[in-house]
């Protein structure tokens, strides 16, 4: 076995969701923030919709899930935050405003982690286990950061398909691989001037299946990163269950959280 997962199975599956809200739209372009009301609804689809859609369906699915929410979206969007915890997720770090940490320094970048993790913890009593850099944009000295502020576990790099170490000063710190074509964003973002159209959710379904199928025969750690803003939409929602259902035909499949993943792995180095 490539990777060896617990009681003997083959895969896991993480579905993840990073709660932005308006956060990154704040962050990368604050000017237009104050006057594009479009802009900005676009977004609150997310707490005002997409969020108790998906805890409906992780609910019908009896899952748990990873939610990753900026320190801004918990403060702003404080009720659904609280309905993300109380339904028993768990709650990830993924910035303050969403900064794009590559137009940070070193300083400043701590000053933001410092900033949410006192933000989780003052209105949702949350001490993060893992953390997930917002657009997936890591500094060299962001894992570093994370060990020194003791997170267990990051989810934002692409080195591996399944659990493996970034080497930081301070110590090994675990990684939970992402990766492109398991995000939502390209395939379903209406963005002007990209290339990029709108997906159909099925071949999206296509797609994540043949995905999913190759890595469970390659003992892969499976996370899909999903938007509520985006697949909080009725057709992807759906998708999302279809996805599961389908998932749940092979044998061996261990439905889990980043956190659960992270500890495994930390496990696995020990024994
Ligand atoms: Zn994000």
């Amino acid at each position: 076995m490539r990777y060896r997962w617990p009681k003997g199975r083959q895969s896991a599956a993480v579905l993840s969701f990073d709660f932005d809200a308006e956060s990154g739209f704040l962050f990368r372009e604050p000017e237009k923030a104050k006057r594009s009301l479009a802009d900005l609804e676009e977004r609150r689809f997310g707490p005002r919709v997409g969020v108790d859609r998906i805890l409906r369906l992780l609910d019908r699915l009896k899952l748990r899930a990873t939610f990753f929410i900026p320190g801004w979206t918990v403060v702003n969007h404080l009720p659904q935050s609280k309905r993300i915890r109380d339904a028993g997720h768990e709650s990830g770090a993924h910035g303050n405003v969403h900064e794009a940490v590559a137009m940070l320094d070193q300083a400043q970048e701590k000053s933001v982690l410092q900033q949410q993790l006192a933000i989780l913890k003052d209105q949702l009593g949350v001490v993060p286990a893992g953390y997930r850099s917002p657009s997936w944009d890591v500094n060299v000295w962001t894992p570093g950061l994370l060990k020194s502020h003791g997170f267990r576990y990051d989810s934002s790099l692409m080195g591996n398909d399944v659990p493996y170490e970034v080497t930081t000063p301070e110590g090994p710190l675990t990684e939970i691989p992402v990766q492109w074509i398991m995000d939502d964003a390209p395939l379903f973002r209406h963005v002007y001037g990209a290339t990029n159209a709108i997906a159909d959710p099925g071949r999206v379904l296509q797609m994540w299946s043949k995905e999913f199928t190759a890595m469970h025969g390659e003992n892969g750690c499976f996370v899909l990163t999903c938007h509520p803003f985006i697949s909080g939409r009725a057709s992807r929602v759906a998708l999302i269950e279809d996805l599961v259902r389908f998932m749940r035909k092979h044998r061996g499949v261990w439905f889990t959280t980043c956190e659960e993943v992270a500890q495994w792995h930390e496990k696995g180095k020990r024994s």
